[in-house]
């Protein structure tokens, strides 16, 4: 039998553009899921990884993991899934299953986490991808397929450590950047109870993000404004990539306050408030199996969505293009061409 051909964007050096490449369906392992591809939302990670930012990026790379699609077969050793069924992959697509983290449930820092990318070989700015079932996940049948690609990367990203950090009595939080993920953090924290506040350097988000479900707005650039913010947030989420006046933002914090990263930005800041404030300064990578299930439904139950721009898979550099330079509002989601026609016939 010859082996199913797959149409990929790849690109093949550091920071080129994607070009269409036409490769064989890896050979599914006994607990591997084919998927076809019909929706793939551009996520800044994936852009970051076609510029190596990470330094473990093999060429040609084909990028994507906020994948939206179809069952189309299963390995003998999956339970649970049929072809057929729609479901949902994000970022991971596979781990070792046998280290301290994954035996603790906590899939996301397993030891092997490089190889555990979906996008390990190819990810899923293509017509199908290859991913160990227990990594693709069922979705509500109402939920829109554009919506649940966002949800599966930027939804997990935010909810996880939220839901982790926020327990018990009412908390104030600021969500640092109104962005693909900021805009979901705020919805979400909102939906969890908080106090929301969004920190942003563009004022021109301000009315929107308060239409996401933020108490107060503040520019981050107008600094009596953050002022008088002084002392007041239990939580500060960043998920903003740059341009932070970490200064500023660490006094808004209560004492022993915490400072959360989901972003990559640079970040530098004076020691003395740390200290003398005890505060926590931590970073959240994702989130694992069971939280990934619990944020599906508690999106699906608050009626929480991502703001998306749709765009035909064949223009991913255009898309591209738009994320780097800031210009989506708030989430671009690739839709796949060749699913859609396949689906009209
Ligand atoms: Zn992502
Ligand atoms: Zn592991």
């Amino acid at each position: 039998m010859s082996t199913p051909r797959v149409l990929g964007y790849a690109a093949r050096a550091r920071g080129r553009p994607l070009e269409p490449l036409e490769y064989g369906l890896p050979t599914p392992g006994e607990h591997d899921v084919c998927v076809a591809v019909t929706h793939c939302g551009v996520c800044h990670s994936d852009i970051h990884a076609v510029d190596d930012y990470y330094g473990v990026t093999d060429y040609p790379f084909v990028p994507g993991h906020e994948i939206v699609g179809h069952v189309t077969a299963v390995g003998r050793a999956v339970s649970g899934l049929k072809e057929g069924d729609r479901v949902g992959v994000g970022w991971q697509g596979r781990s070792c299953m046998q280290c301290e983290w994954c035996l603790k449930g906590e899939e996301q820092l397993c030891l092997d986490i490089v190889r555990s990318g979906t996008w390990v070989p190819y990810g899923g700015f293509s017509s199908s991808v290859v991913v160990d079932g227990r990594f693709a996940y069922p979705l509500p049948p109402a939920m829109p397929p554009e919506a649940a690609a966002v949800l599966m990367c930027a939804g997990l990203a935010v909810y996880s450590p939220l839901s982790e950090y926020l327990t018990g009595s009412p908390q104030k939080v600021a969500v640092v950047g109104v962005g693909g993920l900021g805009h979901l953090a705020i919805q979400f924290a909102h939906a969890l109870g908080c106090e929301v506040t969004a920190i942003s350097s563009r004022p021109e988000k301000a009315a929107e993000a308060l239409a996401f479900g933020a108490d107060r707005f503040i520019d981050s650039r107008d600094e009596a404004d953050l002022r008088r913010a002084e002392l007041v947030y239990d939580l500060l989420l960043c998920t903003a990539s740059g341009g932070i006046e970490w200064g500023a933002l660490l006094k808004s914090l209560r004492k022993r306050g915490t400072l959360l990263l989901v972003g990559f930005p640079d970040v530098a800041f004076n020691s003395t408030d740390l200290v003398a404030h005890e505060l926590t300064v931590s970073g959240s990578f994702l989130g694992d199996r069971a939280t990934m299930r619990a944020m599906l439904g508690f999106a699906q139950e608050h009626g929480i969505a991502p703001e998306v721009e749709l765009m035909p898979m064949s223009q991913v550099n255009e898309a591209i293009r738009r994320v780097r330079e800031n210009e989506a509002r708030y989430r671009i989601v690739l839709v796949n061409e060749t699913a859609s026609r396949a689906a009209t016939v």
